[in-house]
């Protein structure tokens, strides 16, 4: 399908999407992304027994138990890995890394805005020395080698921003390897050996709202947070490993959680597990993604941003458009019609929609989304 030879350009803000091809649920965010209304549904009915109830009392610590426990089946934990939760996001652990992971320097493969952000965070930690930063284009990653000096090496699993995956694999050498997986956990395979703290925020693969922390912490992990403690680094509370994991192993958190946000990911985990476990939610969201990477490369007004096939993200799909048809203002269309956040990442600047797999979108409202962004194309190329 390509553009009308002598295509002119509407400015229609009234397209109307015709209904049958609209998708059921209109959520392509990446994060925060569609929460499964199943359950808000469980939420709602679970609500007098749980909301407004104390964090510290059975009815909400099984809550925090059964996201631990479900995320050492989901994802094959060794039984000497802890599964850590608290409050904060991926954007706590960055900055809680800096007092409790990292001793005196780390290392950080950057590739877009967020692994950039927890190589700024070591930058300014003032008992740290400065980070190493190993960089690449936007739209590729960079590999990380043996550094002499570093004691942290920083992955990130999925660059949310430009829809980049990265394999998670220990670099040779003695540094801890911590993996930023905000978008990718819980969607993408990897072997738990090759990392000692794996974390996340769930508002992204994991659907359920943002506001939680999830680290897995393998035994070296563990050791090293408890090593720092003993150093007697001053470490602000909010922000100390070492209180973390005394209270996840209470399945409390140190200060009060959003018990709505503990009971939906406790129920997406435990979906999840439902649906065959993470190969066979990671091969789902292949197949998803495998539908938007080669709709647009039929099409020669859309080109898939990231050009090694092996690099594109399985639930982050960003697709450049041909410059002769606005990105934003197809967004805003589809908006307008009930298609929701796919708009590309605001400071990468590209004529770019972005939209997101996650494992809670379904198949059928892919191919709708797709069939819909046909429909928009032409009927501003018209
Ligand atoms: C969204 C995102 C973050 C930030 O998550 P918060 O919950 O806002 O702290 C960090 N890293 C990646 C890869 C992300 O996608």
């Amino acid at each position: 399908m390509g553009l009308p030879a002598s295509s002119t350009l509407t400015a229609m803000s009234d397209i109307t999407i015709p209904a049958d091809l609209l998708p059921a649920d209109g959520r392509f965010g990446c994060g925060p992304s569609k929460v499964r209304q199943e359950s808000v549904d469980r939420l709602a009915a679970a609500g007098p027994t749980i909301l407004g109830t104390s964090h510290r009392k059975p009815a909400v610590k099984d809550i925090v138990g059964r996201i631990r426990s479900g995320m050492k089946a989901y994802f094959g934990l060794p039984e000497d890995y802890e599964v850590a939760v608290t409050n904060g996001g991926a954007t706590f652990f960055w900055d809680a890394a800096c007092y409790g992971l990292i001793e005196q320097r780390s290392a950080h493969a950057v590739f877009g805005e967020f692994s950039s952000k927890f190589a700024k965070s070591a930058e300014i930690a003032p008992h740290l020395e400065s980070p190493v930063t190993v960089e690449s284009e936007v739209g590729t990653h960079p590999t990380m080698e043996r550094i002499e000096g570093v004691d942290v090496y920083a992955l990130t699993h999925n660059e949310t921003s430009t829809g980049v995956t990265m394999p998670v694999t220990r670099p040779a050498g003695n540094g801890l390897v911590l993996v930023d997986a905000t978008s990718g956990a819980g969607a993408i395979e990897f072997d738990p050996t090759e990392v000692d703290a794996y974390y996340f925020s769930p508002q992204k693969a994991f659907g359920a709202e943002g506001g939680l922390c999830v680290a897995l912490l393998s035994p070296a992990a563990q050791a090293r947070i408890g090593g720092i403690r003993a150093t007697g680094r001053p470490t602000p509370p909010s922000l100390d490993l070492s209180i973390v994991l005394d209270n996840s192993a209470k399945d409390q958190t140190y200060n009060t959680p959003a018990v709505s946000s503990l009971f939906l990911l406790a129920d997406s985990v435990e979906w999840l597990l439902g649906e065959g476990g993470l190969s066979a939610v990671a091969e789902d969201c292949r197949e998803k993604s495998g539908l938007v990477y080669g709709w647009a490369e039929d099409r020669d007004w859309a080109t898939p941003f990231v050009a090694d096939p092996a690099d594109r993200s399985p639930v982050v799909c960003t697709v450049d458009l041909d410059d002769a048809i606005d990105a934003s203002q197809v967004s805003s269309i589809l908006r307008a019609n009930g298609i929701l956040d796919t708009e590309a990442y605001r400071k990468l600047g590209r004529n770019q929609l972005r939209l997101g797999v996650f494992p809670a979108v379904d198949t059928a409202d892919v191919e709708q989304l797709l069939a819909s962004i046909d429909h928009v194309v032409e009927a501003l190329t018209a």
